[in-house]
């Protein structure tokens, strides 16, 4: 597959034509960014560490029925996915009390929710991705009814496999933040899951391990990605 032109490049990666309308690259950088922009750096080989992990787990994913946009692995920082008509709606699914979930509810941080929440935002920097829920959603125009039940059902589903794959890894799954797109009509998980995009907590330390290192100036923010990629590919089982 031929690389193409720079179609799009986003804080985190950028996105390649290729020879086939069907297909992008998607290559993943090592800039981090934090509070919609305002903070930013960079977190070596964190675009290494960030393909390998998404292709994993999308593969993972695959064998549990979940369509998503990989297709395969090209080089340490690119991978070949589905071209997506993405739907600009940020699906969050929380296990663990923490961040705005303490802040705006007023509950205690760290604990463990009853049920798993899930959340929508509009994908929009310029207002700060406001939260949004579906009916906003279908009255916007950004998907019909049909899509947003799917989108919900593949949310929950997702999280319930990814919950127990980590925490056989001794890591809990506190949040993470999912996107969806159409691919000739059909709903596809795309984008990336990674620790960008993941709040991941140790099991037994309640060591952070993921952006919330960089976000609140933690440092050994390397070592913590690497941590949660040695941890992905081997169970220590
Ligand atoms: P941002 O746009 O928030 O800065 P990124 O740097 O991660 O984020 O850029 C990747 C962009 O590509 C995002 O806007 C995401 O919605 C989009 N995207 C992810 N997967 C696909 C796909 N398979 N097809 C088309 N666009 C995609
Ligand atoms: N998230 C993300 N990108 C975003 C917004 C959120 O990857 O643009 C992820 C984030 O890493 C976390 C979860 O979604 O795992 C919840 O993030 P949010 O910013 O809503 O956190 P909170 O408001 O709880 O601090």
């Amino acid at each position: 597959m031929k690389k193409g032109e720079l179609l799009y490049e986003g804080k985190a990666k950028k996105m390649y034509a290729t020879d086939d309308p069907d297909f992008l690259i998607q290559e993943f950088k090592d800039d981090a960014t934090a509070f919609n922009g305002k903070k930013k750096g960079t977190i070596k080989n964190k675009g290494i560490v960030n393909n390998k992990i998404s292709a994993f787990i999308f593969e993972f994913l695959e064998s549990y029925h979940i369509p998503t946009h990989f297709e395969k692995m090209l080089s340490d920082r690119e991978m070949l996915v589905k071209k997506l008509n993405i739907i600009p709606v940020e699906v969050v699914m929380r296990n663990i009390a923490t961040g705005s979930l303490v802040k705006r509810y007023g509950l205690e941080e760290g604990k463990e929710l009853e049920y798993p929440v899930l959340e929508f935002y509009l994908k929009n920097d310029a207002l700060d991705d406001p939260m949004i829920n579906e009916h906003h959603a279908v009255a916007f125009g950004l998907a019909t009814p049909g899509e947003m039940e799917t989108i919900s059902r593949y949310g929950t589903k997702i999280n319930a496999i990814l919950k127990s794959f980590f925490i056989r890894r001794k890591v809990r799954l506190v949040d993470f933040k999912l996107e969806f797109g159409r691919f000739k009509d059909r709903i596809v998980l795309g984008d990336e899951i990674s620790p960008d995009t993941c709040r991941f907590w140790d099991l037994d330390t309640g060591e952070k391990l993921d952006k919330d290192r960089f976000r609140q100036d933690l440092g050994e923010i390397e070592k913590a990605y690497q941590e949660i990629l040695g941890r992905v590919l081997h169970t220590g089982e």
